[in-house]
C-alpha cells in the first residue's frame, strides 16, 4: 500500500490551478513539469492536456510526495518569477559521478536549488536530504579553499 500526503498542497497558493499529475515510468529524472500552454503533451504513448500544466512523476519511485512539492515549486515559480526555460538535467554532465552531477544542478540554477529547499520543508525524502547535505558540504569545502 502506498499513499501521498498532500496537506501542504491543499494550503498552496489557491490562485495557481492545480496542474494533472501524471505516474508513469520515467527513464531520465524522477519527475518533471511542463508549463501551462494551449497544447498537449505526449508521456509515452498519451497524450495529456497542458492547460494547466502538468507534472509526471516516475511511478517507480517510492518518493511521489517529494517529488511533486519540487514540481509543484516550479509551478509556483512560473506564477511569481515568469517564465524560465529548463533545458539542463543531472545526467547533461555524463563525465561526472554522480554525486557531482547533483552538486552542480543545484547549484547552476537558483530556481533548482530553491525547489530543492521547498520540497525538504513540505516531504521529507531521504534522497533528498542526501542530495542537500552534499550540496551544504560542498559549499563549506569551496569556502575553506578559497
Ligand atoms: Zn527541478
Amino acid at each position: 500500500m502506498s499513499f501521498i500526503e498532500l496537506n501542504w498542497l491543499a494550503k498552496a497558493d489557491k490562485y495557481i490551478p492545480l496542474p494533472i499529475v501524471v505516474f508513469t515510468p520515467l527513464d531520465y529524472c524522477g519527475g518533471f513539469f511542463a508549463y501551462p500552454q494551449k497544447k498537449e503533451g505526449l508521456i509515452g504513448e498519451k497524450y495529456y492536456p497542458l492547460d494547466r500544466g502538468l507534472i509526471a512523476v516516475d511511478d517507480r519511485s517510492s518518493n511521489f510526495s517529494s517529488t511533486l512539492a519540487h514540481e509543484w515549486r516550479h509551478l509556483w515559480q512560473l506564477y511569481n518569477l515568469g517564465k524560465k526555460d529548463y533545458c539542463h538535467r543531472p545526467d547533461a554532465s555524463p563525465g561526472l559521478p554522480y554525486k557531482q552531477r547533483i552538486i552542480k544542478y543545484f547549484l547552476s540554477d537558483a530556481r533548482e536549488l530553491d525547489a530543492l529547499l521547498f520540497q525538504r520543508k513540505k516531504v521529507y525524502a531521504e534522497y533528498a536530504e542526501r542530495w542537500y547535505e552534499w550540496i551544504i558540504k560542498h559549499k563549506e569545502v569551496d569556502h575553506v579553499l578559497l
